[in-house]
């Protein structure tokens, strides 16, 4: 069946990216909770109905670790988008001063195995891995959300993108001038998995933050400087797992099968992890910095 926006109830803004405004949606025929994405494209109706096509491959991935694909429809200049909803929302917000190294290789084993399943079975090199694009639920489970699967919307996109902290591998950032999206290999998405471990692992982003203000200076140093490391306090393990992921040189970084036998996940796939346990926790502790920011802003007003 096909989704369209008269079957939709909008609730609650679930967050604003570079590129549109996310939206939970109940999907009133099934009572279905959903997450709805709008992009807005100053593209014409034959290229929007191109992307639809193209965005059709994501009926086909379904898997454990992928948030799952409803549909999508556009209406004037908007591609609307929707997806499975995750109650607790992307990781970025629920890392707080870092995640400790047992939630670290559970989430890295799920991300894995879903990088692993896109590209085996659907051929897709996901292309934007870091924590926003990691989102997780109440059950504890881990999934991947927002990979490129559709060339037309990425071109579309591609233009008004420069973020200010990059997770892109150095090959990429190095054939930028040339070709946007041809340099692009599946070692690039490990690169991005390394970088955004690391993030977790801290609590912010890896490179240091002068550079976030200065693209230039934040390029050079991902091009130029050594990759960087977990901090000391985590395994030997863990750390010569993201060494693994973080070699500047792209042939030299594990494949996904190699990784998936890396002593880190053989490791988490041997414990029991509360999950569920921890993202309470961790909802529960972002919750309570939201509703201090709310008041740190009410008192600067007053
Ligand atoms: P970028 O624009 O660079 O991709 P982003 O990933 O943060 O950045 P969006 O993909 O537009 O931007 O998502 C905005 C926010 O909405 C996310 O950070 C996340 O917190 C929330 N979000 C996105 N999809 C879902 C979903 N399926 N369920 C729950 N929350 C979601
Ligand atoms: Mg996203």
């Amino acid at each position: 069946f096909a989704i369209n926006m008269d079957q939709l109830h909008l609730d609650e803004e679930l967050g604003k990216g570079n590129y549109g405004t996310v939206k939970k949606v109940l999907h009133k025929p099934t009572k279905v909770a959903m997450a709805m994405k709008e992009i807005r494209l100053e593209l014409d109706d034959a290229k929007l109905n191109g992307i639809l096509m193209e965005l059709d491959i994501l009926h086909r991935a379904v898997a454990p670790e992928i948030v799952e694909f409803y549909g999508a429809f556009f209406i004037e200049s908007c591609v609307y988008y929707c997806m499975e909803y995750m109650d607790a929302g992307s990781l970025d917000k629920l890392q707080g001063d870092g995640v400790p190294e047992y939630v670290l290789a559970r989430i890295t084993g799920s991300m894995v195995r879903g990088l692993k399943f896109l590209k085996d079975e659907l051929q897709i090199i996901h292309r934007d891995v870091k924590p926003t694009n990691v989102l997780v639920n109440r059950k504890g489970q881990v999934k991947l959300c927002d990979f490129g699967v559709s060339g037309q919307l990425e071109k579309s996109l591609a233009k008004t993108n420069i973020g200010c902290q990059s997770y892109m591998a150095p090959e990429r950032i190095r054939g930028e001038s040339q070709n946007n999206l041809g340099t692009y290999t599946v070692s690039s998405d490990v690169w991005s998995l390394g970088l955004s471990m690391i993030e977790m692992a801290l609590g912010h982003y890896p490179y240091p933050p002068e550079t976030y203000a200065n693209v230039f200076a934040q390029l050079t140093a991902i091009v130029d400087g050594d990759p960087p490391e977990l901090p000391e306090h985590f395994s030997e393990t863990s750390r010569d797992f993201v060494a693994r992921c973080l070699h500047k040189i792209s042939d030299r970084r594990a494949t996904y099968a190699e990784l998936l036998r890396h002593p880190f996940l053989v490791g988490d796939g041997q414990r029991s992890v509360d999950m569920p346990a921890w993202v309470e926790k961790a909802v529960r502790a972002r919750d309570a910095r939201i509703r201090n920011q709310i008041q740190a802003a009410q008192n600067a007003m007053s």
